[in-house]
């Protein structure tokens, strides 16, 4: 059902206790899976290592189980598969087939800043999407950054209006999961 998911975890999977500012309770909430049914977003922030991934798969594949198409690409792939085919006459039905997908994880905002022409694609694929089918984004970057990432605050500013009119935003602040993981291991000490 067009996935690409970078890894497989599920929900279940995910210690709470680990990263409180996860919150268990909206992620319960977004489990139901209501916000696919009303076309709402969700976006996960945060530094690296957090469980933006993990949790932006775990919605993934709830969504997968209960019949409803998602398609998974890194912002990276998102900007290499628009550079492609911008010069070409093809990226019209690329941005349409974004459109498709019940559900769309857009990873990694942030790690990768844009030119005006790719943002502007950009804000199209949202301004598709806008209250005709959900949105995950996951990015390091807080929203008030989002004028650098798109390297232009009228575009960011538009983006953001339509991603964030129906949506859940989660800010994860915490440690590291990863860096847990090698400390239990013994590198760090
Ligand atoms: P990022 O926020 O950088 O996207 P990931 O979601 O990819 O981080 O998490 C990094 C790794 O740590 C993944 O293997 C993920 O499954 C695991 N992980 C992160 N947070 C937790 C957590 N709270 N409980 C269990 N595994 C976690
Ligand atoms: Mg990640």
């Amino acid at each position: 059902k067009l996935a690409k998911l970078p890894y497989v975890k599920q929900l279940d999977e995910f210690d709470f206790e680990f990263q409180p500012s996860a919150n268990k309770r909206k992620i319960n909430e977004l489990r139901t899976l209501g916000f696919l049914e009303r076309s709402e977003n969700v976006i996960f922030l945060g530094p690296p290592g957090v469980g933006k991934t993990h949790l932006a798969v775990g919605l993934a594949v709830e969504a997968l189980k209960n019949g409803y198409t998602a398609y998974f690409l890194s912002a990276h792939e998102l900007i290499a598969m628009i550079r492609e085919n911008l010069s070409t006459g093809k990226i019209h039905r690329k941005i349409k087939a974004l459109s498709k997908p019940g559900l769309l994880i857009i990873d990694e905002v942030g790690y990768a800043a844009m030119d005006d022409d790719i943002a502007h694609v950009f804000f199209q694929i949202i301004s598709n999407r806008y209250e005709k089918g959900s949105i995950i984004l996951t990015s390091n970057k807080s929203y008030g950054s989002w004028g650098e990432v798109f390297g232009n605050q009228v575009v960011a500013t538009a983006i953001l209006d339509r991603l964030l009119h129906h949506s859940t935003t989660i800010n994860i602040k915490g440690d590291s999961y990863r860096i847990k993981e090698k400390k239990k291991a013994g590198f760090y000490n």
